[in-house]
């Protein structure tokens, strides 16, 4: 090694030891006669002090020095001078003074400085990727997601499970999203698809007799990239033979539990156990199936009490069954009039983006002698008021938000005003974990556009035992035997438990669209494979890149992998995707279209 030490494990134990560390110049001060360097090295940053006068050569070469130049220096761990330690550096009792200092390698000056924090331009984030994961703060990220990824191995495995890796040349394993396809030179003109999750491989290991598989799976989506999406990510997948759901909440939220203790102590869980909300009750409340559940702003249902108001909006609505939700914020109300009414035209133009035709409101005065405020307000009678205050649980100084449209504007609106009130009044608490499962999702949804029904998780899900009759009758009131385990706004696992009779699963394939014909050719390995000997099983997956990010504190995936791609899924330092070569085209027996005639 050319190193005996790593720079951050210096201490006042090993001064007066000869030692030799190795890094980046992380600075470097020229005082004249006097040269300080921070070594920075994957451990920390060490200070080296050179003194013209004692080591003129080492002095000579240190001059020379830049950022980012790579060194090794040999030398005498030494106590800093009284009053010169540096507390904020775990190193920062002592210093090293050399005898050599070697420059095993030159650097360019750096796009970005790699000793600060500051913000970096994405664009040079990605393109110097190799540089911006030298910034310490971002090497802790990905050193996080390793111990992450050694806890999960670990505790796993005490708990009897097998890591087995699947094929990433597979066939569509759909997860609502488009495939990925690859195409075979050896059989022209068929194509593999990556999998979009391991899903069908799983089971099919418990069809195999594994009973407790995991792996930390690489998974394909091709989608849009909004927001905190990658099109390829990492899930921790696993599977589960001969258990109810119940037994593989307990494993991940025993798993969540402990990761949480030993990576983030300081961090506090909202509940334990943790919550468990059924479907139609965070979408009534929260109208989201992820709330954050670290602050309240819950939707209240009024339909009965505004619906006997006079205001002519509710009372057709309440006639047309579409529902009336009240949201209390607290405190709010108590603001100035002039204030209040750029406030709330502020809400109202917010929830028009999300389909709502208004937004009615209510001011609660904080004396009581004093009028209600808002537009609304005059239709209510007394009663009525008093009626919806205990309702919605008003208190003096709140400001009531009402809402009424289609129950799926009215989610939408609901949605938006929490996530947006909670970030303006700074509600959602950073050290609270507010962990949830959410249970008892309806198993598909009905799609307009297709007139079809879409599995709301994936067509593999179970419907709960008692609705199965429902897939003949009635498949808009079977709920799924699904569930998702949400934290602070993000879903951060979902699985269900499996269907595992053929004659289940070939019931879903007609509702979703599917031929027999088609699903058999797609799935029909699945189906062979049910009828011979498959236990009752079901799983769960976990995506790692939220997880770090809700350990970590990051609010953007990148910042937790090591090498993301942009929004338009391009890889800015290698040039990925980029144009193959005409051989390699010809191999594949693939023409290109002019990309320009899509239609
Ligand atoms: N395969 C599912 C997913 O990726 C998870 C599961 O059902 O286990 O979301």
């Amino acid at each position: 090694m050319l190193k005996t030490h790593h720079c951050g494990e210096l201490r006042l134990e090993h001064v007066g030891q000869h030692v030799s560390v190795a890094g980046w110049v992380h600075r470097r001060r020229d005082q004249g006669g006097l040269i300080f360097i921070d070594l920075r090295d994957r451990s920390g940053i060490v200070q080296v002090r050179i003194d013209e006068q004692n080591q003129p050569d080492a002095h000579a070469a240190a001059s020379s020095l830049r950022g980012e130049y790579v060194v090794q220096v040999a030398g005498t761990v030494v106590a800093r001078p009284e009053g010169t330690a540096n507390p904020e550096l775990p190193t920062g009792e002592i210093e090293v003074v050399p005898e050599s200092v070697v420059v095993l390698n030159a650097s360019k000056v750096p796009p970005f400085l790699i000793n600060r924090e500051d913000v970096v331009d994405e664009e040079a984030k990605m393109r110097y990727r190799y540089l911006y994961l030298r910034r310490p703060n971002v090497q802790k990220n990905i050193i996080l997601r390793h111990q992450v990824v050694k806890f999960i191995r670990d505790y796993l495995d005490e708990r009897g499970f097998v890591e087995i890796e699947t094929p990433i040349l597979f066939k569509t394993t759909p997860e609502g999203a488009r495939d990925f396809l690859v195409p075979s030179r050896l059989n022209p003109g068929t194509f593999y698809a990556l999998p979009q999750s391991p899903q069908q491989l799983k089971q099919l290991l418990m069809v195999a007799g594994y009973e407790r598989y995991f792996q930390i799976a690489r998974c394909f989506r091709d989608e849009d990239l909004r927001g905190n999406r990658q099109p390829e990510f990492t899930q921790l997948d696993l599977e589960m033979s001969f258990v109810q759901r119940g037994d593989v909440m307990a494993l991940i939220e025993g798993l969540m539990t402990t990761m949480v203790g030993k990576f983030v102590p300081e961090k506090q869980l909202l509940t334990q156990p943790f919550q468990r909300l059924t479907y139609t009750e965070v979408m009534e409340k929260y109208g989201s199936d992820k709330p954050d559940l670290r602050y309240d702003l819950a939707a209240v249902d009024v339909t009965d009490i505004a619906g006997k108001s006079g205001f002519p909006i509710f009372v057709q609505n309440a006639g047309e069954g579409k529902p009336i939700k009240a949201i209390r914020v607290p405190k709010m109300g108590a603001i100035s009039g002039m204030q209040l009414r750029k406030e709330t035209a502020n809400l109202e133009e917010l929830v028009r983006t999300v389909g709502a035709k208004g937004l009615a409101w209510m001011a609660i005065p904080e004396k009581e002698d004093e009028e209600v405020k808002g537009p609304i307000g005059k239709y209510f009678t007394v009663d009525q008021k008093l009626q919806l205050f205990a309702r919605v649980g008003i208190q003096p100084g709140d400001l009531v938000l009402f809402t009424s449209d289609q129950r799926d504007t009215v989610y939408m609106v609901v949605d938006t005003l929490r996530r947006h009130l909670a970030e303006k009044l700074q509600l959602a608490d950073p050290n609270v974990l507010a962990f949830a499962w959410v249970i008892d999702f309806p198993l598909f949804f009905w799609s307009e556009e297709e007139q079809r029904w879409d599995p709301s998780q994936h067509m593999f899900t179970m419907p709960v035992p008692e609705d199965v009759p429902y897939l003949d009758s009635d498949p808009g009131k079977a709920r799924g035997s699904q569930y998702d385990l949400i934290c602070n706004g993000q879903e951060v696992a979902g699985g269900s438990i499996r269907i595992h009779e053929r004659a289940v699963q070939e019931k879903i394939f007609p509702l979703i669209g599917q031929t027999m014909e088609r699903a058999k050719e797609q799935f029909g390995h699945m189906l062979e494979a049910f009828e011979y000997g498959t236990p009752p099983h079901g799983g769960i997956a976990s995506g790692i890149d939220r997880l770090i990010m809700v350990l970590s504190g990051e609010t953007n995936i990148r910042e937790v992998m090591a090498f993301p791609k942009t929004q338009n899924g391009a890889d800015l330092m290698a040039g990925a995707p980029s144009p193959a070569e005409a051989r390699q085209l010809e191999d594949l027996f693939i023409q290109l279209v002019d990309p320009s005639r899509k239609s």
